[in-house]
């Protein structure tokens, strides 16, 4: 049985002491209250029949604490900061960052929801470094959400942030809740929109929007 060494290696990848350059893992000043989490971790195996004083169980409700930590350090992230470094330019062209992959947490079922986001955007004088796009996505997923309300977010906050004259945000992904459980119908995708200034006023800047994200490959 493999089930005492898996969890360790578990613990490893999610405490992010082998990889203290990347800053999507969770701060040592976390603010969620990790005893607590634990508590209701422990409450919940023993609320659907499990010892969780069994071996194999005894570490789980502090892994599973850090890894809500993780999952969820989107609420102790302010992504309108990762919109104050922009560039002066005269690009009035659409710049756009496909492929920004992402996973976050269904806030009906807490099950998660995985997939890509597409951001494009028409600067007015402003331009964003290009990491910063994706360190927006990062921020507002790593918490419990919807797909409708974390599409808006994205172009909302880039739309005031920047300034932008347009702002295009299409967000795919795989639901969890709908794919293991429910319905259960794996390989679904639901795809949503948010379209900003010239993306939604004019009709050939959307198709050109669209073209960039899907043009190659449906
Ligand atoms: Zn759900």
């Amino acid at each position: 049985m493999s089930t005492v060494e898996k969890p360790q290696v578990e613990t490893g990848t999610m405490d992010g002491e082998d990889d203290p350059g990347d800053l999507s893992r969770p701060q040592p000043a976390s603010p969620v209250d990790m005893p607590r989490l634990e508590r209701a971790i422990r409450e919940i195996l023993a609320a659907v029949g499990e010892d969780p004083d069994r071996e194999g169980l005894l570490e789980t409700p502090n892994r599973v604490a850090r890894m809500y930590a993780e999952l969820f350090s989107g609420l102790h992230d302010e992504p309108r900061e990762h919109l104050q470094k922009v560039f002066t330019e005269k690009y009035d062209e659409v710049v756009l960052v496909r492929d920004i992959s992402f996973n976050s947490m269904c806030e009906h079922h807490l099950l998660p929801f995985m997939g890509k986001a597409h951001i494009g955007y028409i600067p007015n004088g402003k331009v964003l470094g290009l990491s910063k796009l994706a360190r927006v996505v990062e921020s507002v997923s790593r918490r419990p959400q919807v797909q409708e309300r974390m599409t808006e977010e994205i172009a909302h906050l880039l739309e005031s942030g920047l300034d932008a004259k347009g702002v295009a945000v299409v967000v795919e992904a795989t639901h969890t809740c709908m794919t293991i459980r429910g319905v259960r119908k794996p390989g679904s995708l639901c795809v949503t929109s948010a379209m900003k200034g010239l993306f939604r006023t004019n009709q050939s800047s959307r198709a050109e929007i669209m073209q960039l994200i899907y043009g190659d490959r449906r």
